[in-house]
């Protein structure tokens, strides 16, 4: 059995005791894997590639809460968009349109968070402090993205051994939630901190993370087949 239940009940009860939420990021895992964690009444699982989630969701019990956390392609936000319960990675006010646009289709309101680049690698994406602050002065998703719920950020470290490199990541995206959060959304604060992954949750909760993604702390290490 590849999930590791006794990890899963101690990270649990450990993020519980502290108000994180997990989210169990289930990624090249089969479907038994995931069904296995919400047997012991898990709900929240993450997946990064739209054509495994919705293979997956057509599979799986429809009370799951799924989040997307990988870079989302705008072409593919509609083949989501129906069952969707918070995406992570929103980089962009023009994927955030295509949401609104697809939600509407489906007559639902889309939680997501904005993605904040915050590791010094080129690698990852994200949104800048200027993008924010852009958002904030078009107002255009208090006035025009009724079928969007903006909950917070999300971002993620550099892939590092320096642990404090990491934590100052951390705390630059704290940072900009802190300043952000009335801003953004006026009326309906954001409340969602998603940073933590594996390696550093524990330090990304300690900089005030509200929402962790864990994979191979449950699932067991990844392999990525070359198709
Ligand atoms: C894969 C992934 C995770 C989980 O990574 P682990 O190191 O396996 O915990 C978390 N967040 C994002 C965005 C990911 O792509």
């Amino acid at each position: 059995m590849a999930v590791n239940t006794e990890a899963y009940k101690k990270i649990k009860a450990e993020l519980d005791s502290q108000g994180v939420t997990l989210v169990a990021v289930s990624k090249t895992k089969p479907a038994s894997d995931i069904q296995q964690l919400y047997n012991l009444g898990h709900r929240d699982f993450g997946e990064n590639y739209v054509q495994e989630l919705v293979e997956k969701e057509s599979l799986l019990p429809k009370d799951i809460r799924w989040h997307f956390i990988g870079h989302l392609q705008s072409n593919k936000v509609k083949y989501i968009a129906p069952f969707v319960h918070l995406i992570h990675g929103v980089d962009s006010l023009k994927l955030l349109k295509e949401i609104n646009k697809q939600a509407l289709k489906n007559n639902r309101v889309i939680n997501c968070l904005l993605q904040v680049h915050i590791a010094q690698e080129e690698t990852k994406f994200g949104m800048d402090e200027n993008d924010l602050v852009e958002i904030e002065k078009s107002n255009q998703i208090t006035t025009e993205m009724k079928y969007i719920k903006l909950q917070g950020l999300m971002g993620m470290a550099s892939f590092s051994d320096d642990m404090q490199k990491v934590r100052n990541e951390f705390k630059s995206l704290k940072h900009l939630f802190d300043k952000y959060y009335l801003l953004l959304t006026p009326g309906s604060p954001l409340a969602t901190l998603s940073m933590g992954m594996s390696s550093d949750y524990k330090i990304a909760i300690e900089e005030g993370s509200t929402m962790v993604r864990i994979g191979s702390l449950l699932f067991g290490e990844r392999n990525y087949t070359t198709s």
